[in-house]
């Protein structure tokens, strides 16, 4: 059967690339490591990857890469963002999460389909161009009558080239049912399942390689009712894709949870099937031992977003015990209303550093972080068999770093260069072999356009919604 070009089917390149003289940091299981390696992609795949040139004689060789100089990661992968947030950040600045929620709720409720588009371009531009090779977005905020809002930020994922998990969001308890929101911001328990519903038979490619998924995602204990979050799990489940929602992010909602439910977050996620090995969740960052534990019974990922836990005051996660107790963990942006710098790179770095905060000089390491940033992010989306490690048999996801220039070049560990530095050029990046990023700047897509686009559309929501 031919699949639906809805779901952004395309086919593998024709010949081998071939990469050589440079770093590779394979992050597989035992972190192999080489000081001068290669990388030989075939098909879209990895064909081999080792110490030293690549072999002699590869027919068909369609490209060769000098890699002196860089170094060779595995592609980053991005598990918790609101590309929609795009068009309004720097505002709410001094806010804890609930204070800043209720001050942008009535601006995000006027977003529209063009908005939707402009912002999720932006969102993915900034991050592509930075390393990431899987993408993900969790959108929630679906006004009545705004056009195709999945449907544009698919679209512009597609476009850029990126590898993408679409989640649909839902938020149907508004203020005059005990919830955060207004009621103007929530869809209905019925809308919000049928449409999530529709996204998965329309979107949702379960195949190697697939360039796009769909997860179920209703938004938080305090935006959804425990009704679609039970259906939502349900759902989900019927349909073979994953859930994805926002757990124990700061204490007033674990006081919410505690007074509404009886119950803690996680004691709550659990009670509505909620913990499970096709279940991620965002922040994590207020969790009992009890809590951790039954992330790492259940096999329970975890979306770590340091930046945005430290612009709202969060909290810090407890990310060295949740990978004790095996915990999938991977990094997320989250959205840039929340994190204005909207790469990836912050997120290793901060995930070190605050990590280091929390719990002492050997609480993470600049390995560590970069597991959380490919294969961390694989294994929390799904895709760890597929992407998030230089592998033979695997995606042709991968970065090659230029690390020679004046931000990196007397750093002795590559590896070190890249997560304690400052945010190194890409020189090239892959997405199943294909490039999206050539010498720092994207390849399929222009992005002073997007970048006018959209300040244009930001411009028209803060009209609007009578800011500007
Ligand atoms: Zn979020």
């Amino acid at each position: 059967m031919t699949p639906a070009p809805d779901k952004g089917v395309r086919p593998a390149p024709a010949g081998r690339i071939v990469i050589e003289n440079c770093a590779v940091a394979t992050v597989d299981a035992r972190d192999t490591e080489y000081a001068t390696g290669h990388v030989v992609v075939a098909g879209g795949v990895i064909e081999a990857v080792g110490a030293g040139p690549a072999p002699d004689g590869l027919a068909d060789v369609v490209r060769r890469i000098d890699g002196t100089g860089h170094l060779a990661t595995p592609g980053l992968v991005n598990t918790h963002h609101h590309f929609y947030q795009w068009l309004t950040r720097g505002l709410a600045q001094d806010s804890n999460l609930f204070d800043w929620l209720v001050e942008l709720y009535p601006t995000w409720a006027r977003i529209d389909e063009p908005m939707v588009h402009a912002a999720a371009s932006g969102s993915l531009a900034m991050m592509v161009r930075g390393g990431v090779t899987t993408a993900m977005d969790h959108h929630y905020v679906f006004p009545r009558g705004a056009g195709d809002l999945l449907g544009a930020e698919i679209r512009a994922a597609a476009e850029l080239g990126v590898r993408f998990t679409a989640a649909r969001g839902s938020m149907d308890l508004g203020e005059s049912d005990g919830g955060l929101p207004p009621d103007f911001a929530v869809e209905s328990t019925e809308e919000a399942l049928r449409a999530t519903e529709e996204a998965v038979d329309r979107y949702h490619d379960a195949s190697f390689g697939s360039m796009l998924q769909i997860a179920a995602a209703p938004c938080s204990p305090f935006s959804v009712s425990t009704e679609l979050l039970r259906e939502a799990a349900v759902l989900a489940r019927r349909k073979g894709v994953r859930l994805h929602t926002h757990g124990s992010e700061t204490v007033e909602e674990e006081k919410f949870c505690h007074e509404k439910f009886g119950m803690g977050p996680t004691d709550y996620f659990e009670s509505t099937g909620w913990l499970g090995e096709d279940v991620w969740m965002a922040h994590c960052v207020h969790m009992k031992d009890s809590d951790v534990a039954a992330f790492g019974r259940t096999g329970t990922g975890v979306a770590h977003c340091p930046s945005s836990n430290a612009r709202l005051a969060a909290g810090i996660a407890r990310v060295p015990d949740l990978l004790a107790a095996h915990v999938p963990v991977g990094l997320g942006v989250d959205g840039t209303a929340s994190n204005e710098s909207g790469e990836l790179h912050t997120e290793l770095r901060n995930a070190l550093l605050v990590g280091r905060l929390a719990g002492g000089e050997k609480a993470l390491d600049v390995r560590k972080v970069l597991r959380l940033g490919t294969y961390g992010g694989a294994q929390v989306l799904g895709r760890a068999a597929e992407t998030g490690s230089l592998e033979v048999g695997k995606l042709a996801d991968l970065v090659l770093w230029k690390l020679d220039g004046i931000g990196h070049s007397t750093i002795a560990d590559p590896v070190a260069a890249l997560v304690l530095g400052a945010a190194a050029p890409v020189t090239l990046s892959l997405v199943g072999g294909v490039p999206v990023v050539e010498d720092g700047r994207l390849t399929r897509v222009d992005e002073d356009a997007i970048a006018r686009e959209a300040r244009d559309q930001a411009r028209r929501l803060a009209r609007i919604a009578g800011l500007a």
